[in-house]
């Protein structure tokens, strides 16, 4: 299975991609996790980053291009992948579209999940991450089984610094300006599945399963 979340920041595309990584076997490719990683550790690209990122601003189309395109040729995804926060932007989605090429890989879906302005907020502004695995829940919507304790790994969790309400606006006008267009790219391309992304995150599972199943 070799599938794109696509939709904005909140949507519910980490949420997904972890449940459908466990259910298949199958790596979650997630940039901003990648990023965030490289900024912890403080690596050259971390460095880069950071700015960006902290800004609310994408990171420049060919660093994004440059971890995929490795990412995507490790031994794990040979038998698929589920990209989650990539593409970003009409030249991510033609570089990945060249890279699937030499790989002979061909995407069965491109998943878009539909959540309305005020729910994105609420959802970013409760989200708490494990500073460890990256797992996100909500302080109201998915609360840890114990409060500020990743339930997956016991790592702490964290309010990620772009989550503050500044920066999370600042995030959803770059999605509708420079990633939103992806939608009608994807549609074109006959790929594209829009899913009720409003609905509790476990029917919103059971509706791209059934998108899977047809696919
Ligand atoms: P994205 O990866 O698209 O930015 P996340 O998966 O991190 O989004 O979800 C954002 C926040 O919303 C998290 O705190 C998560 O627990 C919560 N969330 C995810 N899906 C739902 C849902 N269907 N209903 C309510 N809250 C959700
Ligand atoms: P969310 O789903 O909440 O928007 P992500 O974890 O996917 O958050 O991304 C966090 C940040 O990492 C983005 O705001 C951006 O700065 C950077 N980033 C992640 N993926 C990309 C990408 N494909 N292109 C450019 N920047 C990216
Ligand atoms: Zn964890």
């Amino acid at each position: 299975m070799k599938l794109i979340l696509l939709g904005p920041p909140g949507a519910g595309k980490g949420t997904q991609a972890k449940m459908l990584t466990e259910r298949f076997g199958i790596p979650q490719i997630s940039t901003g996790d990648i990023l965030r990683g490289a900024v912890k550790d403080a690596t050259p690209m971390g460095m880069k980053a950071k700015a960006y990122m902290d800004a609310g601003a994408l990171v420049p189309d060919d660093v994004v291009v440059g971890i995929v395109q490795e990412r995507l040729q490790q031994d794990d995804c040979g038998s698929g992948f589920i990209l989650d926060g990539f593409p970003r932007t009409v030249p991510q989605a033609d570089a990945l579209k060249v890279t699937l090429q030499d790989l002979g890989k061909d995407l069965d879906a491109v998943i878009s999940l539909e959540v309305d302005t005020e729910a994105l907020v609420e959802r970013l502004t409760g989200r708490r991450t494990c500073c460890n695995c990256g797992r996100g829940f909500h302080v109201k919507f998915d609360p840890p089984v114990s409060p500020g304790v990743c339930n997956a790994c016991g790592g702490e969790l964290i309010q990620r610094e772009d989550d503050q309400e500044e920066t999370i606006r600042k995030r959803l006008e770059v999605y509708r300006e420079q990633t939103s267009p992806l939608i009608q790219y994807y549609r074109e391309e006959g790929l594209l599945v829009e899913v009720d992304g409003m609905q509790d995150m476990n029917r919103v599972q059971d509706q791209i399963l059934s998108v899977l199943r047809a696919a």
